[in-house]
């Protein structure tokens, strides 16, 4: 085989620097496959379609991902779209890529109705269909490059799947802590989706942009000379600019006074220890009088998704509001990479990467108690954001315990089933229609009278299996019955059945 772009290769390994030979080869051979196996086929730009997939693993090498991960993005449309076949992959690659692969196919069949409601459980399904985490890390950087080039796809298209993008993609791989993808692709899909809004945010970051950079530049200046003069000289700084989406939502949030925020950009400290980053926060509120109310440590108090970090909002002294952040390499790289971090590249050994991620987190919540007694290290395992992702709705957790909500519901098996129109409701397993009812709205589980399952009518007490269509009968005089208690498996039913007969008694 011959390799007719040798860019692309050597562009990869530029990004993917950290490799050792062994794993530059198990890419090459990902990346000599992938060339065959979309030979002659363009992308609607009129590119080869080959270069999308040299763009997916330079996505991947950025959030430095293992060669086998690399590979596979490389290799991720060579079934579905290339000419290969599923058993030459195993053949040529071994079962881990071929694994991601296939993964990453199932994982592109996921159907996104556009419901907002039901996004929660279409971010669950997407994990729960991952299986190994890296099938959605894969599938994040596939989705990367699609936005990139979504000006080539026809206009009708664009808005669903800058939507989907928006709605499913970008918050999921925010909740994984994978910010670099998660702020890219929200950047891309705003102009999509809210093309007005855009415009507008585009042209108050412009001009804030060019303001804030010449005082930030002048802020670190200052600030390395203090840090020097206190003996802190290993440590970098940097500033970041909030992405625009990001900038909007906060916008709306403050009511767009622009003067209510502070963050458009930030100054960043990264040192090499924690005491370091409260020294460094002792020594910048010494200098600068730090706004009252501003100061956030999110080193004791970690945002949900894990995210740690000093932030101070000071004044400059020369009529300017600087936010400033201050962090560990440690917490840099997770805030940056968050999951990705973790079932990474890890040099030699990459055992944490071929776990099944989803089941790893689930028997983690299992033994909550057994591993709080266990040591630090496991205590990090525990990914916040998964637990995040358990959380059904905002409204829900403001009305259930939580503890319950997760003890009773997610741990145990999830089965995920579909309404007529695709939407996912997902459910503990052994659930039934009138728990799939309340899921959907109150009203419906209380006016229930039949279920078709699959396009069968069926008892409304039938277990439900994953991937059930399921459509609700329902008459609007209908009434519940005390005895659905036995068989519902929801919190939600049994709570709202409970509290119906309550009032009705009163
Ligand atoms: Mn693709």
């Amino acid at each position: 085989m011959i390799i007719k772009n040798k860019k692309g290769l050597e562009e990869i390994f530029e990004i993917a620097n950290y490799l050792n030979n062994d794993e530059k080869k198990i890419v090459k051979k990902a990346y000599e496959f992938a060339e065959n196996a979309h030979k002659d086929q363009k992308r609607k730009s009129g590119e080869p379609y080959f270069i999308h997939l040299v763009e997916t693993a330079k996505n991947l090498a950025n959030i430095k991902m293992d060669a086998k991960t690399i590979a596979a993005g490389l290799l991720h449309d060579s079934v579905e779209d290339g000419v290969a076949t599923e058993e030459e992959l195993k053949k040529e690659f071994g079962g881990e890529i071929a694994f991601l692969v296939d993964g990453v196919t199932k994982l592109g069949k996921v159907r996104y109705q556009g419901m907002k409601r039901h996004n929660e459980s279409l971010k669950k399904l997407f994990i729960a269909t991952s299986k190994d985490i890296r099938v959605a890390i894969i599938k994040f950087a596939d989705r990367l490059h699609n936005m990139q080039t979504l000006e080539h796809v026809k206009p009708e298209k664009r808005l669903r799947i800058a939507t989907e993008t928006l709605d499913i993609y970008a918050p999921l791989a925010y909740r994984l802590g994978i910010t670099t993808f998660s702020k890219q692709l929200e950047d891309l899909s705003f102009p999509y989706v809210y093309p007005e809004a855009y415009e507008k945010v585009k042209q108050i970051l412009k001009i804030r942009k060019k303001q804030s950079v010449y005082r930030l530049e002048k802020v670190i200046k200052s600030i390395k000379k203090k840090l020097a003069e206190k003996g802190i000289i290993n440590f970098i700084t940097t500033y970041r600019i909030k992405g625009i989406f990001s900038l909007y939502k906060k916008l709306k949030r403050k009511k767009w006074d622009l003067n209510k925020i502070y963050d458009i950009a930030a100054v960043r400290i990264i040192v090499k220890s924690v005491p370091e980053c409260y020294q460094v926060l002792g020594i910048i509120h010494q200098n600068y009088r730090p706004m009252p109310g501003r100061i956030k440590d999110y080193i004791a108090f970690p945002k949900p998704n894990g995210y740690q970090s000093i932030h101070t909002t000071v004044f400059t002294g020369d009529g300017g509001i600087v936010e400033i952040q201050i962090r560990t390499e440690e917490m840099h790289q997770e805030a940056e990479l968050g999951v990705a971090s973790h079932v990474g590249y890890k040099g030699e050994t990459n055992k944490d990467a071929k776990m099944d991620w989803f089941e790893k987190l689930t028997n983690i919540f299992k033994s909550k108690k057994e591993i709080e007694a266990e040591n630090k290290k496991i205590e990090k395992e525990k990914i916040t954001w998964i637990k995040e992702l358990a959380e059904t709705s905002q409204e829900t957790k403001t009305e259930t315990k939580l503890d319950t909500e997760l003890g009773d519901d997610f741990f145990e098996h999830r089965i995920f089933v579909f309404t007529p129109n695709g939407d996912v409701i997902d459910l503990p397993e052994h659930s039934t229609p009138i728990d799939f009812a309340f899921m959907v709205h109150t009203d419906l589980g209380f006016k229930i009278t039949g279920a078709k399952i699959n396009g069968d009518f069926k008892a409304i007490t039938t277990e439900l299996k994953n991937g059930d269509v399921v459509e609700i009968e329902f008459k609007k005089n209908a009434e519940p019955n005390l005895k659905w208690l036995n068989f519902v498996k929801t919190n939600t039913a049994k709570r709202k059945i409970k509290s119906y007969f309550e009032k009705r008694e009163k």
